[in-house]
């Protein structure tokens, strides 16, 4: 059975992870409230997308 000729170092290891991080989620601004949303989804806060009301929001 094949077995690795040395153990990984903390260094190595973390060098290798230093590219896994997460990225941080894409934010866009509503056109209506200005409110930070998620791209390409409704706004949360008002409910608009696209040039029009899509979801029934109460007040
Ligand atoms: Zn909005």
């Amino acid at each position: 059975m094949a077995v690795p000729k040395r153990k990984t170092s903390k260094a190595r290891k973390r060098k290798r992870r230093a590219h896994l991080a997460l990225a941080t989620p894409a934010t866009s601004v509503c056109d209506r409230c200005g409110a930070d949303k998620v791209p390409h989804a409704i706004c949360e806060s008002c409910g608009h997308y696209r040039g029009r009301d899509v979801l029934a929001l109460d007040a």
